[in-house]
């Protein structure tokens, strides 16, 4: 008999499964469909020997010393700075927008003060910031939300700006700055050994048994376990009785070419050009050194795995409702990025673990809040 049933050995699922069985004891069977763990983490050396994520570059970042510190109990880190270009009019220019973006696109050479002046005449006021379409006309005007916003939004979620919730492209900021970083966490590194290899650690302890290549529908009602905690599609749990939430897919194109450098930085943009939407090359995110290098190709698709929800207010409509049947379950927990129907980093996904873990060891095992109610998150 298993006290917990984990179905999924993503970061939700690998840090419940941890907390439960170092510091409560518990038995846990973490059940995962592929043959890995890791979830969309997962990297692997491929047959040239160079460190790739299988499903999309990885950059850890967080403002958490919280999650930060957990997570270092089971990897080294290895301090990681991600620079993205976007191919613009010919040029590669930094975003997210800052001053320099301005001065190589417009050849200027304005100040701080005078970039904020050029973008505040081009900014349009909007009353309400409801869209992605609204967040960025109201920071810097049509012209560069056309040349950096507007196609590859459509690319990636196969809709309009205009038709996504104002957070998506919210994550993206506006800069008087000369800073070209990507993110400006607190904590930016990267696993030193990769994210699986953080993963073999987290999930080897005694108390924890994995199951790989096992949906976990196969096996529920011959393991017997107490409690489940879910970290799949919530659709998926429900047997899609309200429908399906849609989630959108990628396919990536992976290549290893021989040279030693394919593009000057981590990763380029392609907001207008290309059915993809960004080249990722791997050694600038691992430090790798190596002759050959791999680079990864994303075309974004509707179907395929789930990677990400599509926030927009009628997915949240639907969301809810199945919200609303997991929170009537006293025995099973949702956690997670598909679980939860949540736009999560990885910290905020493993924040989210750790809160519901202390829920769980506070003896609360029957005060689950029924109806809608949500669990505290960390938000970044
Ligand atoms: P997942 O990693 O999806 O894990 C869920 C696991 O459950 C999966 O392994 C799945 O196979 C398994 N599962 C599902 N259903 C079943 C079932 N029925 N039975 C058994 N197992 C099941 N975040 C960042 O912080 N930085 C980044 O740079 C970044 N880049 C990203 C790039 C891409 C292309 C994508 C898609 C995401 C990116 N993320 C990034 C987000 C990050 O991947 C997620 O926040 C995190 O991996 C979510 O963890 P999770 O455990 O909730 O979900
Ligand atoms: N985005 C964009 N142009 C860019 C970068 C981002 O339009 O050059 C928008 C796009 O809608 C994207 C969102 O901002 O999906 C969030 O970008 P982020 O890089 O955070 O996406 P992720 O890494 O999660 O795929």
């Amino acid at each position: 008999m298993f006290d917990y049933l984990i179905v999924g050995a993503g970061f939700a699922g690998a840090v419940i499964a941890e907390r439960l069985a170092s510091c409560s004891n518990k038995k846990v069977l973490v059940v995962e469909s592929r043959h890995h763990i890791g979830g969309n983490t997962y990297d692997y050396y491929n047959d040239d020997g160079i460190l790739a994520h299988k499903y999309g570059p990885h950059i850890f970042h967080t403002n958490s010393r919280e999650v930060y510190d957990y997570l270092s109990r089971f990897t080294a880190w290895r301090p990681y700075e991600h620079r993205v270009l976007a191919s613009v009019d010919g040029m590669l220019v930094p975003i997210p927008i800052n001053l320099n973006t301005i001065n190589q696109l417009y050849g200027m050479h304005l100040s701080s003060p005078e970039v904020e002046t050029f973008l505040a005449s081009r900014a349009e006021k909007k009353d309400r910031i409801i869209t992605s379409e609204d967040v960025v006309i109201s920071k810097v005007g049509k012209e560069l939300y056309e040349k950096f916003f507007k196609e590859y939004t459509r690319k990636q979620w196969g809709l309009d700006p205009s038709e996504l919730d104002a957070s998506v492209a919210a994550r993206i900021p506006t800069r008087n700055n000369c800073d070209n970083r990507y993110f400006t966490d607190k904590f930016q590194s990267m696993p030193l050994h990769g994210y699986t290899r953080l993963f073999e650690n987290m999930l080897s302890h005694p108390n924890i048994k994995v199951m790989l290549g096992t949906d976990y529908k196969d096996i529920e009602g011959e393991i017997p376990y107490k409690k489940m905690i879910y970290t799949g599609p919530v659709d998926y749990f429900f047997d899609y009785c309200y429908g399906k939430l849609p989630y959108r897919s990628i396919e990536f194109r992976f290549e290893t070419l021989e040279m030693e450098r394919y593009q000057p930085t981590g990763t380029v943009n392609y907001p207008n050009e290309h059915p993809y939407t960004r080249v990722t090359e791997f050694k600038y995110l691992t430090g790798q050194k190596h002759p050959k290098t791999t680079v990864v190709f994303e075309y974004p698709k509707a179907e395929g795995d789930p990677y990400y929800p599509v926030p927009r207010p009628e997915n949240a409509e639907l969301y809810k409702k199945y919200h609303l049947l997991a929170g009537a379950l006293p025995n099973v927990f949702f956690t997670g990025r598909l679980a939860t129907y949540k736009y999560y980093n990885m910290d905020q996904v493993v924040a989210q673990s750790l809160t519901l873990y202390k829920k769980l060891s506070g003896d609360t095992k029957n005060e689950r809040p029924i109806n809608g109610q949500k669990l505290p998150t960390y938000e970044s």
